[in-house]
């Protein structure tokens, strides 16, 4: 038995942004250090995410996570114990075989990804490494500080108001460091507020899901144009060191074969008509999900004809191997958003992310609409160094808590903002 064998994994229910519970677990290793992980949860999940184990009786409106934690602490914890937490992918499989389903239906990928999350970061502990750096060397991969792609505005499933894109983002490609590139984020924020509020009154205060305002509107044109005024309020400019990214989310407003969005149902053609449109006028540098989740070749149409715009692959890849070799090899999108929780261990996780990488795309690391304080996302994006992440608005503890694990990271390290690579890129 050496220090690294796990000597005791216990599982138990916290809440998430959303007041829902979710997993925590705790690990300790024989060596006596002690790890932690949560588990997040979303709200336009794609149809082929893996299962996310809930009681369905009548405690939390269905959403318990009983039954999840009680599979950590009576059947993975068991067969884990003795393993040594530096052997990942060995661990995330025995858990892979345990569960015995193509999605994780018996034993819930809520109850397998917190352990696999806690093994790494109490691998990292007990090696005495942030966990950036083991994250960095298991994968062999270069560390780099993320831009942020920044959901300063809410909509679709996220928001109460009328929008049907999900999420209007900020982009800082332009600065120089990643502090400086939250010190824009934040400042563009707080003058998209006061920007909603003098427009829509009081209630623009409010937020939605991600921590971005959600003022009453229904025009995608509407919030862009929000944006482009807080990005010129707050002494900067898009196209220079702000770039705009939106999250369509388009599954969630395909209805009946068609889209709806701004009051009109439109075909797929027309949809693709008006994203180029409204890309070219906002000057957006990426757009995520732009076609329903089963649509690879349109999909992979609209790729081809935008380059080099970033296109992101979110529900219709669900972090999963299968569905974006599918993609790569019709050409659709030509990045990942890498999503823990859609496959439900880290190793798969990042297996999908480095494929998408050895096939030129790029990978965007991101969060769920519904979090806990975790920051672990924020190591996972510097330690693989995708150049990418999204998680939310500078607002709200759960989202404000991976930009605040980014600083330090950035502070303690002097490791490379991404701002260059991905402006020359776009
Ligand atoms: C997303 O769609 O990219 C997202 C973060 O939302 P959710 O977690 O609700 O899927
Ligand atoms: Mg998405």
């Amino acid at each position: 038995m050496t220090k690294y064998a796990i000597a005791d994994v216990k599982a138990r229910w916290i809440l998430d942004s959303r007041a829902n519970p979710t997993v925590e677990t705790e690990l300790r290793t024989e060596g006596g250090t002690v790890a932690v992980a949560a588990v997040p949860s979303g709200a336009s999940k794609g149809e082929f995410e893996a299962l996310e184990l809930r009681d369905g009786e009548s405690a939390f409106h269905g959403l318990g996570v009983k039954k999840a934690v009680d599979n950590v602490n009576s059947i993975i914890g068991p067969k884990v114990k003795g393993m040594d937490v530096r052997e990942q992918k060995q661990i995330d499989d025995t858990m892979i075989a345990l569960d015995g389903t193509p999605n994780k239906s018996k034993l819930g990928a809520n109850a397998v990804l917190s352990v696999s999350l806690a093994v790494a970061r109490a691998a990292a502990l007990a090696q005495g490494m942030q966990l950036h750096e083991w994250i960095s060397k298991l994968y062999h991969r270069k560390p780099l500080l993320p831009v942020p792609f920044s959901n300063v505005l809410n909509g679709g499933e996220h928001a109460g108001n009328d929008l049907s894109i999900q999420e209007f983002m900020v982009v800082p490609v332009g600065l120089k460091t990643f502090h400086e590139a939250l010190q824009a984020v934040s400042e563009i924020y707080v003058s998209l507020r006061s920007y909603v509020t003098k427009r829509y009154g009081a209630v623009a205060k409010n937020v939605g899901d991600e921590g971005g305002v959600a003022p009453p509107m229904g025009n995608t044109q509407e919030a862009l144009s929000a944006l482009e005024s807080a990005i010129t309020d707050a002494g900067y400019s898009n196209g220079k060191e702000i770039r705009l990214a939106i999250d369509a989310a388009s599954s969630t407003f395909f209805i009946n074969g068609k889209y709806k969005i701004d009051g009109r149902l439109l075909t797929k053609e027309e949809l693709m008509d008006y994203w180029k449109q409204v890309i070219a006028a906002h000057k957006i540098m990426s757009i995520e999900d732009p076609f329903e989740q089963n649509d690879f070749e349109t999909t992979a149409k609209f790729t081809a004809q935008v380059k080099p715009l970033q296109v992101v692959g979110d529900d219709i890849f669900v972090t999963q191997i299968a569905r974006l070799k599918r993609g790569i090899d019709v050409g659709a999108c030509n990045a990942l958003l890498l999503k823990v929780n859609q496959v439900g261990s880290l190793t798969e996780a990042v297996d999908a992310g480095l494929l998408a990488i050895k096939s030129g795309y790029s990978v965007m690391v991101s969060h769920r609409s519904g979090e806990t304080t975790d920051d672990f996302i924020a190591d996972l994006a510097v330690g693989l160094g995708t150049g990418q992440i999204k998680t939310g608005a500078p607002a709200r503890g759960e989202r404000v808590a991976k930009y605040n694990r980014l600083l330090k990271i950035e502070d303690d390290t002097g490791i490379p903002y991404a701002g260059p690579s991905i402006a020359s890129k776009s």
